[in-house]
C-alpha cells in the first residue's frame, strides 16, 4: 500500500515533538503532546491514554499509521514522511448526545488553519470532510467512551490530513488530493499542528459555553461546499436528492426536497454531490 504513493521519504523538514511544542501557541490544546515515527492508531493510542487518565487536550501525533480507521470499519491511507496523522484526547463537561457535534467543531478548525497557512480556500463536505477543488484533504474519525452512569468519560478525535503527499493509490485517486497537489505548494507540519489546535482550542472553548453550535454556524456555513448544492443522501433507508440549506444549531444539515425542510444527521448517512464526491 505505501509503496504506492511518492513523496514518502521526509520532504517538508524535521516534523516531531519538540518542532511541534515550538511553533505552538495554545492554552490546554496539545499542552500533553504525544509524537511517533510510526503507530497503528492515533485515535486508538489516545483512548488508552484517555483509559489511563491523560488530561484534556492530550494530542497524540504520528507520522506513519499502520491501521488508520475512517467511519464504518473504512481504512484511512496513512503512509510515512509527507502528511499529518493526530488525536486529541477532550473531556467535555457536556450531555453524551451533544458530543457528536464536535466533529463540526473540528471541521472547522482544521479548514480555518489550513485557510491561515496554507494561503488557499479550504472547503467542508458536510458534516466533517476537508475539500479542496473538489479533492478530499482530510477525514476526521470522532470516537466517545462513556462512563457506566452514561456521561462521558472522554472523546477522541482524529484528523488525518494529506499534506505533502504526491500522488494516491488506485482506489481513492479520484477523490483526494494533498495541500501539496491542490495548491503546489509544500506546507510546514508542525506549523500546521499549531494552527489547526489553536483554531480548534478558540472554537471548542466557544462551543462548550454555549453547547450548542450557535456561535460557529455562521463560520462553519461560510465554508459549506454543499449549500446551495443539490446533493444525494445516501441513508440506508432509501437514498434521495435535495438541495443542501445549511446546516442546524445541533449540527444537522437542512435539505429541501419537494418544498419540505429535512434534517439529515450524520450518523449512518453519506451525503454526495450530483454527480461526484462534492
Ligand atoms: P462518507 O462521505 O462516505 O461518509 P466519511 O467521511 O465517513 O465518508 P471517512 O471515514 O472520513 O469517510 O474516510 C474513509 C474513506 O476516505 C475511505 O473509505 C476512502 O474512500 C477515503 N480515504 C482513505 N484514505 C484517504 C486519504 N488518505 N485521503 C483521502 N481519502 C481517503
Amino acid at each position: 500500500m505505501t509503496a504506492e504513493y511518492r513523496g514518502s521519504k521526509k520532504d517538508d523538514g524535521e516534523f516531531g515533538r519538540e518542532q511541534i511544542s515550538q511553533v505552538l501557541h495554545t492554552k490546554w490544546a496539545a499542552g500533553n503532546l504525544f509524537f511517533h515515527e510510526v503507530t497503528g492508531s492515533t485515535n486508538t493510542d489516545a483512548a488508552l491514554l484517555g483509559r489511563k487518565g491523560a488530561p484534556h487536550g492530550t494530542l497524540v501525533v504520528a507520522d506513519q499509521q499502520r491501521s488508520g480507521r475512517g467511519r464504518h470499519g473504512r481504512v484511512w491511507e496513512s503512509p510515512a514522511g509527507s502528511n499529518i496523522f493526530m488525536s486529541i484526547l477532550l473531556r467535555p463537561q457536556i450531555p453524551a448526545d451533544k458530543a457528536p457535534m464536535l466533529t463540526i467543531v473540528m471541521a472547522l478548525a482544521l479548514a480555518e488553519g489550513i485557510s491561515d497557512l496554507c494561503d488557499v480556500q479550504a472547503g467542508i463536505k458536510w458534516p466533517n470532510d476537508i475539500v479542496i477543488n473538489k479533492h478530499k484533504i482530510c477525514g476526521i474519525l470522532t470516537e466517545m467512551h462513556l462512563n457506566g452512569d452514561g456521561s462521558i468519560a472522554d472523546v477522541v478525535i482524529g484528523d488525518g490530513i494529506n499534506v505533502n503527499t504526491e500522488s494516491f493509490p488506485e482506489n481513492i485517486r479520484d477523490m483526494a488530493g494533498s495541500l501539496l497537489t491542490e495548491t503546489g505548494k509544500k506546507t510546514d507540519r508542525n506549523l500546521l499542528v499549531a494552527a489547526v489546535m489553536r483554531h480548534f482550542e478558540e472554537d471548542y472553548d466557544a462551543f462548550c459555553e454555549a453547547v450548542s453550535l450557535a456561535p460557529l454556524k455562521d463560520a462553519y456555513e461560510k465554508k459549506l461546499l454543499n449549500r446551495g448544492n443539490i446533493v444525494r443522501v445516501l441513508d440506508p433507508a432509501g437514498e434521495y436528492t435535495g438541495t443542501a440549506q445549511g446546516i442546524t444549531e445541533t449540527g444537522e444539515l437542512i435539505v429541501e426536497r419537494d418544498g419540505r425542510e429535512i434534517f439529515v444527521n450524520a450518523g449512518e448517512v453519506s451525503v454526495r454531490g450530483l454527480y461526484g464526491y462534492v
